[in-house]
């Protein structure tokens, strides 16, 4: 990914995203440059953490103003599933179709629309950005643990290809910045959960490592790599392996550029992640 500034804020882009500059926009944005306090500082753009939603609203405004063409942003509210749903214009045209969009509960959003800013507030979870040049469409994936237990991401390959004809080779895929196995604890339920789904099963990346206890014992600790799980999960349906970009960061070890929803106690913000057809 390439980094970007305007003013205060930060953004990423994904390298091989520039030869579609005609085609899409996107960003990955960091926590400066908004207007939230502590603990949501600054560019929170997420609406479900306790922040107050005015400033909310002039950070998400910021973000659009930040994109080319300032997309209008469109989401729904993620629950950790594997619905994908297909944003169409109506959805920008009408208000109330807006209002129902963003109470659609689904984790996974596709669109052949312009000028629609798929969006969600991310702080750990992975976002994955999919293109898909040749039919000029676009998806962006909500894929926690349990998502990609579920194989959401494939889930959104899968609508791609029924409701555009997209192939899965002609995909290119960006896996943004989310929390890697360094700082990512979870249990045995987490591991049952991936092996009770055919495809999730095949392709995990669970570890154990050793912690400190804090009185100078130490004991095992289970770690996922949910990133990796998802490009493993994409490969196998297909997607090129030179057409998947993945960002190097842990949102757990960068809490100086990104919210980390486990390493802050819960208590933080969100930072936005869009991506729209031109
Ligand atoms: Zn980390």
């Amino acid at each position: 990914m390439r980094q970007n500034t305007n003013g205060d804020i930060i953004w990423f882009q994904f390298d091989q995203f520039a030869a579609f500059d005609g085609l899409i926009t996107h960003g990955v944005f960091a926590r400066q440059g908004g207007v939230s306090a502590p603990p949501y500082a600054t560019l929170n753009c997420g609406l479900s953490v306790g922040d107050d939603p005015a400033r909310v609203a002039e950070n998400r405004a910021r973000v659009v103003a930040t994109l080319p063409d300032h997309p209008t942003l469109v989401t729904a509210h993620p629950v950790h599933g594997t619905n994908v749903v297909e944003v169409v214009p109506e959805d920008l045209a009408d208000e109330a179709a807006f209002a129902r969009r963003i109470y659609t509960k689904a984790d996974a959003l596709i669109t052949r629309a312009r000028g629609v800013g798929l969006f969600w507030a991310y702080a750990d979870c992975t976002p994955i950005l999919l293109v898909d040049p040749a039919h000029e469409a676009i998806a962006l994936v909500h894929a926690g643990w349990r998502g990609t237990s579920s194989a959401v991401a494939v889930n959104a390959l899968t609508a791609m290809h029924e409701r555009y004809g997209t192939q899965p080779d002609e995909v290119y895929v960006g896996i943004a910045p989310s929390i890697g196995p360094c700082c990512y604890e979870v249990d045995a339920p987490v591991r049952d959960a991936f092996a009770a789904h055919p495809l999730a099963a095949q392709h995990t990346f669970f570890s154990e490592i050793m912690v400190p206890t804090g009185d100078g014992d130490q004991r095992p600790s289970l770690r996922l790599d949910v990133a990796a799980c998802n490009r493993a999960q994409l490969l196998a349906s297909g997607v090129r392996a030179d057409r998947i970009e993945q960002s190097e960061l842990c949102t757990g070890c960068r809490r100086d550029l990104f919210f980390s929803h486990r390493l802050e106690n819960s208590k933080t913000g969100r930072f936005a992640v869009v991506i729209a057809l031109r």
